[in-house]
């Protein structure tokens, strides 16, 4: 067990499933206490340990969890708030986000209520409250959770949608890095195809091997990649390291993607 992170409490939005999950283990196996905020509690898959008990079980950190939609803004205060209870909050990981095909010429105000509410002004409200309670503590470093998707000009047409909310996330992530800085960095982690997540139960099987084919590393990422990038980003490790988005995709985007 290392003590990269020991005395630093984290919030990470979307923690209970999927990548956010992987985040918030790794960041309390580092040492890091954990504020889960998501809109439940329980894991999306049934099998999978609820992150608080693997958190119990597995780390000597602390966690708890707090009911979030990260669309309402006052719901994002309380989960920052909340920190409070470890010591005020260090880290933010705006990392809850969903999947929402929709053709382009058939996309409407609905879609993008729906999908660019969460993944877009979600994490834009997650650097707001955070960002100004580690202003007043004098420090800390926001995680952007964006995708591949912000660098693609060849997405299949379904995801042109999710393409413009993930671009959003991280050139915000570069211009709120500037506003908040020397005392916040802020930065993005941009995940290609993971497995083990919401996205990847959306895919059968022979699209996740073609996927995993096409990178460089011949595998798909599954949660403990993203949350080993998360743990450097939120330590110390990262000091000179803001307003940078870092591809955690085994190589896919820059060699060519599909
Ligand atoms: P997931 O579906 O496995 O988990 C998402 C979690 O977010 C769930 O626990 C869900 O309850 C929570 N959530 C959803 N809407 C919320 C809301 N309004 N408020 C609070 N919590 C909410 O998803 P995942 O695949 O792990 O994705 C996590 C992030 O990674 C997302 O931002 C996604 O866009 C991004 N991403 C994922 C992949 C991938 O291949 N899985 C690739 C690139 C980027």
């Amino acid at each position: 067990m290392s003590s990269l992170l020991t005395g630093k409490t984290a919030v990470v939005t979307g923690g209970a499933s999927g990548i956010g999950r992987g985040i918030a283990l790794k960041l309390a196996s580092h040492g890091a206490d954990i504020v889960v905020a998501d809109l439940r509690e329980t894991p999306r898959t049934p099998e999978t340990t609820p992150t608080l008990e693997a958190i119990e079980a597995e780390t000597d950190s602390q966690g708890r969890f707090v009911e979030c939609d990260v669309t309402n803004y006052e719901d994002v205060v309380d989960a920052v708030d909340a920190a409070d209870e470890f010591g005020g909050i260090d880290v933010m990981v705006n990392n809850a986000g969903i999947v929402h095909p929709v053709e382009f010429f058939e996309t409407d105000d609905d879609d993008f209520e729906t999908l660019v509410n969460v993944n877009l002004k979600g994490a834009y409200f997650g650097c707001q409250a955070a960002g100004e309670r580690m202003l007043e503590n004098g420090g800390g470093s926001i995680i952007n959770v964006a995708s591949t998707a912000a660098e693609q000009g060849f997405v299949e047409p379904g995801a042109i949608l999710y393409c413009a909310a993930k671009g959003g996330v991280k050139s915000m992530t570069f211009a709120i890095a500037d506003l908040l800085g020397p005392e916040v960095r802020v930065n993005a982690i941009q995940p290609g195809f993971t497995d083990e997540t919401g996205l990847a139960e959306n895919h059968d099987e022979e699209a996740a091997r073609a996927r995993a084919a096409e990178t460089s590393l011949d595998r798909l990422g599954n949660p403990d990649d993203l949350g080993n990038v998360a743990v450097f980003l939120a330590s110390d490790l990262s000091s000179y390291v803001t307003a940078e988005g870092i591809l955690v995709d085994g190589g896919w985007v820059n060699t060519g993607g599909p």
